[in-house]
């Protein structure tokens, strides 16, 4: 059925189905529901294509939105693939994840005249899992192949985004990466009900039939320097992402039953694509039958909880010490992990964790806190309030406080890499291009932690700055 445009008076928003909190409970399945044909065409008619689209402009990708919906609604699904593919190389995977609230949908034009966005991120990712369905993504082939080769270090969205540019363009492209399986953050850090594994496992096949070559379990600082990997290849990119804990201080730290977050994560994921992963069968990383509690607020934080709750876990508890408002995580998680019976306690900060027998964790003593004055960036510091500590009890805590980068210039055995003041590298802000002639960086490894969507469109920039520089 074809569907004119505007149709935001006529057709409410729609997401896709959501399953019910008791059922999703029970795996790691995704939680949304794929829209059925005559939904996305609907909700993509909703769409008022504005003169200058704010959505577009929001994106980071700038992926040209207005035109793949209105291809939507008219039925000409193909042509919606092929635009909305030429901006953005893993669509299926940013519909599902990008925070599109504070992204294309939180800046669409409906949603600021209350009518509730259009639901931009479930159309991309309905366009491109019919494409997937359909047979209509293909290898990679370039018009002409090149004998110049591009090193790339790190096989998350940044490295692959770059490896699929690369080899259009007709390079050979290698990819290094430390883990045994690609994918980055995407496999060992999202879990599976935001992102099932299986859809980043068939863009890395892609990329493999197309003629990458993956070197995984290869570790650049262990199995080789930089410099000989940059002696290898006409071009280098760097795109390790961050992966240094932020710590946390106070007594207790080190007990039993304390992790951070990543390794948590890492051990359910592997869990769940059938590894044997000792620290979980041990029972040490598996929060089933605990009382568990997370500190943080933010995206990390959410998957931990949510992770938590999936393991059949006595009790979750959120800490945050700022208030509802002021999180950084989507509101979007925040609300899916209430659903699932996730305890938020607001405005508490850890003081010590106490231990029992063993040194193993028996609780969290925390205390509240207040919002105090602004401080230079107009952002309302915590501040203790005075006697209101408390204890939660807990088996298992889970820290989520950030990432770091790792100090890279040891690791590489190179001090003659650029990095700023907080261990990222240095680059060109639109290039990726390092002060070291042929090496760029891309993703999280240049920004801090960020999103996957920034990733991609780092990788698209520095792969067309290695082309032009090869
Ligand atoms: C738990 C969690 C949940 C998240 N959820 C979301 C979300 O819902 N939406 C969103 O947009 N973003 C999310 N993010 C952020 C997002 O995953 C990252 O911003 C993104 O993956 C960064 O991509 P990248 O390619 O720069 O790095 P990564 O994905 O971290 O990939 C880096 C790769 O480099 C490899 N590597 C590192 N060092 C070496 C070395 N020395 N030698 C060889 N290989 C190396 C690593 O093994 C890894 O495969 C989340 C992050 C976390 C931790
Ligand atoms: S890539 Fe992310 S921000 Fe851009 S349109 Fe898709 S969901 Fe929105």
């Amino acid at each position: 059925m074809t569907e004119n445009m505007l149709k935001f008076v006529d057709h409410e928003q729609e997401t896709p189905v959501k399953r019910v909190a008791s059922k999703r409970t029970g795996d790691f399945h995704e939680i949304y529901a794929d829209y059925i044909t005559a939904k996305a065409e609907m909700q993509a008619a909703r769409c008022s294509q504005c003169g200058v689209p704010f959505c577009q402009v929001h994106c980071p990708l700038h992926n040209n939105i207005p035109d793949w919906l209105k291809l939507t609604a008219e039925g000409r699904l193909q042509e919606a693939y092929d635009l909305s593919s030429a901006t953005n190389s893993m669509p299926e995977i940013c519909g599902r994840i990008c925070p599109q609230d504070r992204l294309c949908e939180g800046n669409c034009v409906i949603e600021q005249s209350g009518h509730g966005a259009v639901t931009i991120g479930a159309v991309e990712r309905y366009i491109t899992d019919t494409a997937w369905e359909k047979g209509w993504v293909k290898e990679i082939k370039p018009l002409q192949e090149r004998s110049q080769s591009v090193g790339i270090i790190g096989a998350g969205p940044a490295g692959m985004a770059a490896a699929e540019a690369l080899r259009l363009q007709g390079y050979q492209v290698h990819i290094y990466d430390r883990y045994d399986r690609a994918g980055g953050l995407l496999i060992y850090g999202i879990p599976g009900f935001k992102l099932e594994k299986s859809i980043v496992e068939r863009r890395s096949k892609r990329l493999v039939d197309s003629g990458i070559v993956f070197h995984q379990d290869f570790e650049v600082g262990r199995d080789a320097s930089l410099a000989q990997i940059r002696a290898k290849h006409d071009a280098v990119l760097v795109a390790t992402g961050v992966y240094k804990a932020r710590d946390i201080r106070c007594p207790g730290v080190g007990a039993s039953g304390l992790h951070q977050a990543m390794t948590y994560l890492t051990a359910s994921n592997r869990k769940g694509m059938g590894d044997m992963v000792e620290a979980f069968e041990s029972g040490e990383l598996n929060a089933q039958d605990k009382h568990v509690v997370v500190i943080g607020g933010g995206g990390t934080a959410m998957d931990c909880v949510r992770t938590a709750v999936r393991q059949g876990a006595k009790s979750v508890k959120c800490l945050y010490r700022r208030d509802r408002a002021n999180m950084p995580g989507s509101m979007r998680e925040v609300t899916n992990a209430e659903e699932e019976g996730v305890e938020f306690i607001w405005q508490t900060a850890p003081k010590a964790f106490q231990t029992g027998k063993q040194d193993q964790i028996t609780g969290v003593k925390a205390i509240r806190m207040r919002l105090g004055a602004p401080d230079a960036s107009g952002r309302q510091s915590p501040v203790e309030i005075t006697g209101s500590e408390f204890t939660e009890k807990a088996d298992l805590v889970l820290t989520a406080l950030g990432f770091l980068p790792e100090d890279l210039l040891t690791l590489f055995d190179a001090p003659e890499l650029p990095v700023t003041d907080w261990g990222t590298i240095q680059t060109d802000f639109k290039t990726g291009a390092t002060a070291l002639e042929g090496v760029y960086a891309a993703g999280d490894i240049v920004r801090g932690a960020s999103l996957v969507v920034w990733a991609i469109k780092d990788g698209l920039d520095a792969a067309d700055a290695i082309h032009k520089f090869i």
